[in-house]
Parts: structure tokens; C-alpha cells; sequence
């Protein structure tokens, strides 16, 4: 999994905290417009960290016990009044209800809270229509990617990080004091043409997961229809034998294990990739094709799957023995034995066989769980990058050769009986050891010490064929000039 993928912050952008210009905050007075939810949450987290808070609304009577007794509920131009700094707590469509607080607006400070309903809905964001009715206001964006349910349990049961921008420096490190008091993580997003991106931020449904769901699916189709047409469809049409009771456990249960396997070696195959161009080039200059890129950056997504659908696996193995199908086969296979008067049925190289696998796998998705595991970011965060690319890179890598004698055992010599061959198609095990086993040899080639050397050497900054400029002293004891090749 990608190590700089989950060293960052979730954000790429400078995080505020720990910055010495931010003074703390608490102890102002903070107005907030709107009474609604969001109002509601962040008055009481605001009294919770120590602000005195006014809240503005058409019908403060109504609306006043909604809010902690420590926080004024009053009239919107009254609100305003009090403060300089004011929460705009109500959506986009209502802000031209507020132009009669023009006069009383001016001068302050003013925080757009809003999102939409769909991504760029519309042309100019909420936070730059508010500006462009309040020209002598301050707008800042801010607070939006934090829900009201984050703001009332703490900033410690959500998310902590609280995008920020505005034209306005002062504006933007005042309301970053804020945040910050709240308990928040400021984050500086720059200038008030960030507000659109901020406000898109809570509309977006899992952007980076996409690709590695549809590989996932594409993958789970393929290895379900080619175990279906061997388990269910080959013995129904050769031998008239109704087998699709197993569609929904062992097929299932067999196609599981061939997602995770593959998914877990193609986390491991965009590197391979990138160091056979880096090879080829003799440069790390170079970019990679987008293709490549886009792959590199969804190998955390792709490992977490690759991780669920074994977890998936490890279950349904456990459960095989509950289903009736399989009491049924026991008790024939009992009653069989019994007439065929058979004492043992024990085979050596089956038991040591079926032995090693289980234990094999679980050793793999022990080390997949700590793959998983390290690659939530406040984990990630505890590591350094040493302990870090260890666990992603050195121990990824032993799980997936782990993975690979797992299902080793499970072939055995399959792959070498005729018997397996349904429809002439291999059994599934042999096709999923193509590009695990591609990535394994290609890490033992880099590993030779001829090659990682100079691999070593590209990721230092070595390129081939990169002209370096010299300078001689000639004999009469001037300097002369040239070039030279630094690969020679
Ligand atoms: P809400 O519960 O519907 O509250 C909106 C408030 O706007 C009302 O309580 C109302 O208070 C006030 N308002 C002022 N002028 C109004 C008008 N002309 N018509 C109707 N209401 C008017 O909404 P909310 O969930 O608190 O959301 C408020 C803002 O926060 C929105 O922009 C939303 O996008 C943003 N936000 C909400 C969440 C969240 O989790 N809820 C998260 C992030 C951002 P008065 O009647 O007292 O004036």
C-alpha cells in the first residue's frame, strides 16, 4: 500500500495548528445567525469551549429554549449587534432575507456555514454569493465539512479538521482561533475561489473508492461465473447432477479467496511497474503514465478490499460445516463406508495438506488484518515512515507470498489431474496464481543486487545519460569547460 498515501493528512493543505500566530480565542463573544440545527450545535459547542454566545432569530421567544441557558437568544439585528465575528447558520436561499442587517453587518466578520444539495449546483459558491451581498463584510468559509452530530458530541467522536478560506487573512486566523479553541484542526485552504472545493467536499460519495469497487466487482464476476460453470453447470450438463444448492455458500466461498488474493498482488504490481519504467528510463523524473499514477494512489482501497473479501472467506470457511448440505454428505459418506465395511479412511498427505493450509491462511490474514489496520490514519499518524513502509511494504509483501502457499495447498496437484479439467478450463486456483506469482519473481529480480543498486541509485536521483557540466584547468593554467555524460 502506498506509504505516502497514508502519511498525509487528509486534506494536502497546511494544517494551522501548532501555528504561533493563532492566540487563543475563547472568552469572545460570537453571534450566530439561524436557530436551527446546526445554530443549535454550535452554540453548545461554543459555550462548551468557553465563548459567550448570542444567537439571532426572527422568533427568539419560540426558539429560546432550544439553546443551553448560557447562550443569549435574541433578535437578529440585536445579535449582530454584540459581536464582530457571526456564524451564518441558515442555507444559501434565505442569505437575501438578511440584506436589511446591511448597516449593522458592516465591518464584520462573517462565517458561511452552508452546503449544497448537489456538486456545483451553482455558479458562484454560498460563501462568495454572501460576499457579493455584504460588500462591506468579511466572509470566511468555514465549519461546513463538520456536521451539527460532530459539533455537539466533540470534536473527538468526528472528524477534527475544519477547512477555511477567505480573501482576508485576519478574518481567516480569527476564525481559525476559533475552530481551534473548539477543538478543532484549522486548515488554511487559501483564498475565497477555495470556497467551491470546500463546499463539494461533503457531497462527495467516496471519490476514492470507486475504481477499487469496480475491480473488485469486475473480479468477483469473473472468478463467480468461471467457479459456477465448473461447481454447478459442468455436473449439471455432463452428469445430470443438480448441484445449485452451492451457488450461494461454496461458490460464494471459493470465488472469495480468488478476489482478495488477486487484489492483494495488484496493490504490489503498480510498484513493479513503476520501478520497470524507472529501469528502463534510468530516471525517477519521468512521469508515469496516468493510468499508472491513478492505480498507484488507490492501492490503500485496493488492499482494504482485498482485506474485506478475506475476512468474507475466513467466515464463510468457518461456517461450511453448519450447512445441511454437508451433514447430509457426512452421514453418506459414514453409511458407505459402513456397507463397503472400510476401517480407515485416513489419508497421510491430505491431513498434513488441509493442516498447513488453514494454518497458512490464518498466518495471511493475520498480517492483512495488521495491513488494514496501520493504514487507518490515526494509526498511520502513531508511525514513522520506517515502521510504516515496513509494515505496508516488507510485511504486505510476506502476506501476499503467504497467500501464495495458501492457496498452493489448497491446488496441491490439482492442476496436474485430468479429472479437474471441466469444460477443458483449469481449476480457478492456477488462473489466480498468474499475476501474484508475476509480482513475486519480479521483487526477487529487483532484490539481485546488480539491479537494486542501480534501482537505489534512480531513487537518489541518478538519471542515465544526464549531461553534468565539468570544468578543467587547461596547462597554461586557465579553466576550460565541457560536458560529460554522468552515466560514464
Ligand atoms: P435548519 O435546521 O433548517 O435551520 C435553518 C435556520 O435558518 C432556521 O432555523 C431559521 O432560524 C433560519 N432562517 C433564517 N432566515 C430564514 C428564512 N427566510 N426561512 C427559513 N429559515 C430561515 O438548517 P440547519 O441544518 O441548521 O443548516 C443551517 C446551515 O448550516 C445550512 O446552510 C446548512 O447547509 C449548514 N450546515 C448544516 C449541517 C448540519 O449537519 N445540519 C452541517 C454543515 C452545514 P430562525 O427561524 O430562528 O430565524
Amino acid at each position: 500500500m502506498s506509504g505516502g498515501d497514508m502519511a498525509k493528512p487528509l486534506l494536502g493543505h497546511r494544517s494551522m495548528e501548532g501555528d504561533p500566530s493563532i492566540t487563543p480565542a475563547a472568552g469572545r463573544t460570537i453571534g450566530v445567525l439561524g436557530s436551527g440545527d446546526f445554530a443549535r450545535s454550535l452554540a453548545i459547542r461554543l459555550v462548551c469551549s468557553g465563548f459567550k454566545v448570542v444567537v439571532g432569530s426572527r422568533n427568539p421567544k419560540r426558539k429560546a429554549g432550544l439553546f443551553p441557558s448560557a447562550a443569549e437568544v435574541t433578535f437578529q439585528a440585536e445579535a449582530v449587534k454584540k459581536t464582530d465575528v457571526i456564524f451564518v447558520a441558515i442555507f444559501r436561499e434565505h442569505y437575501s432575507t438578511l440584506c436589511d442587517l446591511a448597516d449593522v453587518l458592516a465591518g464584520k466578520i462573517l462565517v458561511d456555514v452552508s452546503n449544497n444539495t448537489e456538486i456545483n449546483h451553482n455558479k458562484e459558491s454560498n460563501a462568495e454569493y454572501l460576499a457579493s451581498l455584504f460588500p462591506a463584510c468579511t466572509v470566511v468559509k468555514g465549519f461546513n465539512v463538520v456536521s451539527a452530530w460532530t459539533l455537539q458530541s466533540g470534536a473527538r467522536d468526528g472528524n477534527k479538521q475544519v477547512l477555511i478560506c477567505s480573501n482576508n487573512q485576519e478574518a481567516k486566523r480569527s476564525v481559525a482561533e476559533i475552530a481551534q479553541a473548539m477543538g478543532f484542526t484549522p486548515v488554511d485552504m487559501g483564498c475565497m475561489s477555495s470556497a467551491c472545493e470546500i463546499e463539494n467536499i461533503p457531497l462527495r460519495l467516496l471519490p476514492a473508492w470507486k475504481i477499487p469497487i469496480f475491480l473488485a466487482l469486475g473480479l468477483f464476476l469473473c472468478f463467480f461465473t468461471y467457479n459456477l460453470v465448473r461447481q454447478v453447470i459442468h455436473p449439471y450438463i455432463r452428469e445430470q447432477k443438480n448441484k445449485f444448492y452451492k451457488i450461494p455458500v461454496e461458490v460464494v466461498n471459493t470465488t472469495l479467496p480468488c478476489v482478495a488474493y488477486v487484489m492483494l498482488s495488484l496493490v504490489y504490481l503498480p510498484g513493479v511497474l513503476a520501478a520497470c519504467s524507472q529501469l528502463y528510463y534510468g530516471t525517477k523524473y519521468r512521469r508515469f503514465p496516468d493510468w499508472l499514477d491513478q492505480w498507484l494512489q488507490h492501492r490503500k482501497q485496493i488492499g482494504l478490499l482485498s482485506f474485506f473479501c478475506a475476512a468474507l472467506h475466513a467466515v464463510y470457511s468457518l461456517c461450511l460445516p453448519m450447512r445441511r448440505s454437508h451433514r447430509y454428505q457426512l452421514i453418506e459418506t459414514a453409511v458407505k463406508q459402513a456397507v463397503e465395511k472400510k476401517m480407515n479412511i485416513w489419508v497421510e498427505e491430505e491431513v498434513w495438506r488441509m493442516e498447513i493450509y488453514i494454518s497458512v491462511g490464518i498466518i495471511a490474514l493475520g498480517l492483512l488484518s495488521l495491513l488494514a489496520i496501520t493504514s487507518l490514519p490515526s494509526i498511520a499518524n502513531s508511525l514513522n515512515w520506517r515502521e510504516f513502509s515496513f509494515i505496508q511494504s516488507t510485511l504486505g509483501f510476506i502476506a501476499l507470498v503467504i497467500s501464495t502457499l495458501h492457496t498452493l495447498t489448497y491446488g496441491w496437484s490439482r492442476a496436474f489431474d485430468e479429472n479437474q479439467y471441466k469444460f477443458y478450463l483449469p481449476p480457478t486456483y492456477t488462473l489466480t496464481l498468474l499475476v501474484p506469482c508475476t509480482v513475486i519473481l519480479a521483487k526477487v529480480v529487483f532484490n539481485l543486487p546488480c539491479i537494486q543498486q542501480r534501482l537505489r541509485r534512480i531513487r537518489r536521483g541518478w538519471e542515465k545519460g544526464r549531461y553534468v557540466k565539468f570544468v578543467l584547468p587547461s596547462a597554461t593554467g586557465e579553466y576550460s569547460s565541457g560536458e560529460t555524460s554522468s552515466n560514464v
